[in-house]
C-alpha cells in the first residue's frame, strides 16, 4: 500500500528561525520575521486554527503592534469598547474604565473574534516569501549544541525527521513543550475555579460596554464583540460539572435574563480553568519563549494574548539582526529583561482585577466592593481607576536602551500620531518609520547634523532617518519629512533641535541635542550591535549566523 507524501520532504534541512506553535503569537512572529528578511519555518501540530471560545479583548498597544506586523484596521473585524463597568449585588455599580477614545492611534480597548485574527495574521504570513509553514508537524525533541538547534519533528502519519535550526521560539502555548524542552519551571497557581464561557449570536437586547457582575454567588464577565456576537462567563459553583454546565438546557437557564433560548443561537460553550503563571527566565541559550508558553494570565483584564504581541514585537527585530550579522547574540538577553518584568506585572493586575470580579463571600464582597466606591469619592484616585492608570506601563527599567535621563522616555515607546508624508499623504506616523532602526530629527533633519561617514555607518547598520515637522512648518523642511498633525509628537515629546533614535519595536533607544548628532548615532550603534565578545575590538564583532 502507497502512503501519502510526507509534508516533511518539503521541509528545508535547515533554516535562522524555528518558530513552534501557529497560534496568533507563533503567526505574528512568522509576519515580523518575515517582514526583516529571515529564513523562517512555522510548524504546528493542529491541523488548522483553534476555534474554542479565547481572546476577545485587545489594547490599543496590541493594535500598534499588528499595525507593525502589517495589518490595517480593515484585516479583522473589532468593536470598539466606550467603557466597563463593575456591578455588585450589594453596592450597585462600584467601578468602571473609561475606555472610549484612542491612544497613539487605536482605540483604547476593542473586542474581536480570535479565529478572524489568526486567520488575517496567516494570510500575512503566507505573503512572505521568507516564511514557510507546516500545519499537522510536531516538535518532540530540541537539541541546543550552542552552535544552533537540533529539531526531531513528526508529521500527522508517523514519520519523523531532523531539522536545524538557528534559533528556536517556543511559542507553543500553554502546555508548552519547548519550555520543558529548556527546563523551565512555570511557577505560579491555577485557579481552583472552572469557568463556563459562551459565545451567543443575535442576542436581543445587545450591550455596547464590558460588564462584570461581581456576585460572590456567580460572577459573570459580560461583553459585545463583532459578528452580532456576544460573550458571557459564568463561574462554576461548587459541585457543577462541565457536562452539566455546556448543556442547551442549563446555557438557556444561565442566559434567560438576556434573552429566551429560542432567541439567540449559542455559537461556541467551552469550560477553562484559569492560571497566574510565569517562567523564571524567557530565553536559554538559543531557545526563546513567547506567548501562553513563557506566560498565562486569568482573562480579567484581557492581557493574555496582548503579552504575547508584546513578546514577538521585542524578540523579532533582535533575532533579525543577529542571524543577518549585525549583532552579536548578547543582544538576545534584552528579552528576557525586557518582557519578563512587565508580563508578572500584568498577572498581578489581572489577579488584583480577580479579586474584586470573584469575591469569596458576601462579606468580602461588601468590603472589597465598598472600599473601591469609597477610594472613587477622591478625584485623583477616581481619574487613576477610571482612567486605568493602575495598568502597568511598558517602559523598562533594565535592557537595550542608553542609560540616563534624555528628554523621551528611553525603554519606552515614542508616541504615535498622525502626521502628513512628502507626499500629501495623511498617515499614523509607525507607518513611516520602516522596519528597521530610524533616527527621527524634531524639526530638523538628522542627515544635516552629521558627518558623511556617520551617515553610511547608520545606513549600513539598517538605519534610515526621517524628520519631523511641527504643524505647517515649510521653513528648513527636507525631502524625508513627516508633518505632526496633531502634536503627538511635537511639541510635547521632544523640543526643536532634538534627535531621537527609535529600534524597530518604536522604544526610544536614545535621546538628545542635534549638536550633539555624532555621539548618539556612535552610541546607538554600539548598542544596537551588542557587546563585542572577549578580545574583539566594537566596531568588527559582528558575524552573520544565518543557518
Ligand atoms: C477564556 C479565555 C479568554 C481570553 N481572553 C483574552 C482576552 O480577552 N485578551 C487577551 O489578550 N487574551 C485572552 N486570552 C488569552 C489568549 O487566548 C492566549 O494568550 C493566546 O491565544 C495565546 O496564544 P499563543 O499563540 O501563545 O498560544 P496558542 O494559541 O495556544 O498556540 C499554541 C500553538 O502551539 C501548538 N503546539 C503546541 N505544542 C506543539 C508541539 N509540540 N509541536 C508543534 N506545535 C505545537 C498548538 O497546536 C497551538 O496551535 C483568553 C484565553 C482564554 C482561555
Amino acid at each position: 500500500m502507497s502512503h501519502p507524501p510526507s509534508l516533511l520532504q518539503d521541509l528545508p534541512e535547515q533554516v535562522c528561525v524555528l518558530v513552534v506553535g501557529y497560534g496568533p503569537v507563533g503567526a505574528a512572529i512568522g509576519c515580523l520575521l518575515g517582514r526583516y528578511g529571515v529564513r523562517t519555518l512555522i510548524i504546528d501540530k493542529a491541523p488548522d486554527i483553534l476555534t474554542q471560545p479565547r481572546a476577545i479583548a485587545l489594547d490599543n498597544e496590541a493594535l500598534r503592534i499588528l499595525q507593525m506586523v502589517g495589518l490595517d484596521e480593515q484585516a479583522f473585524e473589532r468593536v470598539a469598547i466606550p467603557q466597563v463597568r463593575m456591578h455588585s449585588p450589594y453596592v450597585g455599580q462600584f467601578g468602571q474604565v473609561n475606555s472610549a477614545g484612542a491612544i497613539d492611534g487605536h482605540a483604547k480597548l476593542v473586542t474581536f473574534y480570535q479565529p478572524a485574527l489568526e486567520a488575517a495574521l496567516r494570510r500575512l504570513v503566507d505573503a512572505q516569501a521568507m516564511v514557510q509553514t507546516a500545519c499537522g508537524v510536531e516538535l518532540l525533541e530540541l537539541v541546543d549544541d550552542g552552535g544552533g538547534v537540533t529539531a526531531r519533528l513528526r508529521d500527522a502519519s508517523g514519520v519523523e525527521r531532523r531539522l536545524r535550526a538557528g534559533f528556536v521560539v517556543g511559542a507553543d502555548g500553554a502546555a508548552s513543550f519547548v519550555r520543558r524542552s529548556i527546563g523551565q519551571d512555570f511557577g505560579g497557581a491555577t485557579y481552583p475555579e472552572d469557568w463556563l464561557i459562551v459565545d451567543a449570536l443575535d442576542v436581543p437586547r445587545p450591550i455596547d460596554h464590558i460588564e462584570f457582575i461581581c456576585d460572590p454567588r456567580r460572577p459573570i464577565p459580560h461583553m459585545p464583540a463583532p459578528g452580532r456576537r456576544e460573550r458571557w462567563e459564568f463561574m462554576l459553583a461548587p459541585g457543577e460539572t462541565r457536562e452539566q454546565m455546556e448543556s442547551d438546557a442549563r446555557i438557556g437557564e444561565l442566559l434567560r435574563p438576556w434573552g429566551e433560548p429560542g432567541q439567540m443561537k449559542i455559537e461556541r460553550r467551552a469550560v477553562y480553568r484559569f492560571h497566574a503563571r510565569c517562567c523564571e527566565r524567557f530565553s536559554r541559550g538559543r531557545v526563546f519563549l513567547a506567548g501562553d508558553a513563557a506566560h498565562i494570565t486569568p482573562p480579567f483584564v484581557g492581557q493574555g494574548l496582548v503579552a504575547g504581541l508584546r513578546d514577538a514585537a521585542n524578540l523579532c527585530w533582535k533575532l533579525a539582526a543577529v542571524v543577518q550579522g549585525r549583532a552579536t547574540p548578547a543582544i538576545l538577553d534584552s528579552y528576557d529583561q525586557e518582557r519578563r518584568p512587565h508580563a508578572r506585572a500584568m498577572i498581578g493586575l489581572a489577579k488584583l482585577m480577580g479579586r474584586m470580579v470573584m469575591p469569596r463571600n458576601a462579606l468580602v464582597a461588601i468590603l472589597t466592593h465598598g472600599t473601591v466606591r469609597l477610594i472613587r469619592l477622591l478625584p485623583p484616585l477616581r481619574r487613576l481607576l477610571d482612567d486605568l492608570g493602575i495598568k502597568p506601563k511598558n517602559r523598562f527599567d533594565k535592557g537595550l536602551f542608553a542609560r540616563g535621563g534624555g528628554r523621551l522616555p528611553r525603554g519606552g515607546q515614542l508616541p504615535q500620531g498622525w502626521v502628513r508624508d512628502a507626499q500629501g499623504r495623511i498617515r499614523l506616523s509607525d507607518d513611516l518609520l520602516g522596519d528597521g532602526p530610524v533616527l527621527l530629527g524634531f524639526g530638523l533633519h538628522p542627515h544635516h547634523q552629521l558627518d558623511e561617514q556617520r551617515c553610511r555607518a547608520w545606513t549600513a547598520a539598517g538605519g534610515r532617518m526621517l524628520q519631523i515637522c511641527h504643524r505647517s512648518q515649510s521653513l528648513h523642511r527636507g525631502d524625508d519629512a513627516a508633518e505632526d498633525l496633531t502634536g503627538a509628537l511635537l511639541p510635547g515629546a521632544a523640543p526643536f533641535g532634538w534627535l531621537v533614535v527609535l529600534r524597530p519595536d518604536r522604544v526610544v533607544l536614545h535621546d538628545g541635542p542635534a549638536d550633539e548628532a555624532a555621539r548618539l548615532v556612535d552610541e546607538s550603534l554600539v548598542l544596537l550591535q551588542g557587546p563585542a565578545p572577549a578580545g574583539l575590538p566594537q566596531a568588527h564583532h559582528t558575524g552573520s549566523t544565518q543557518a
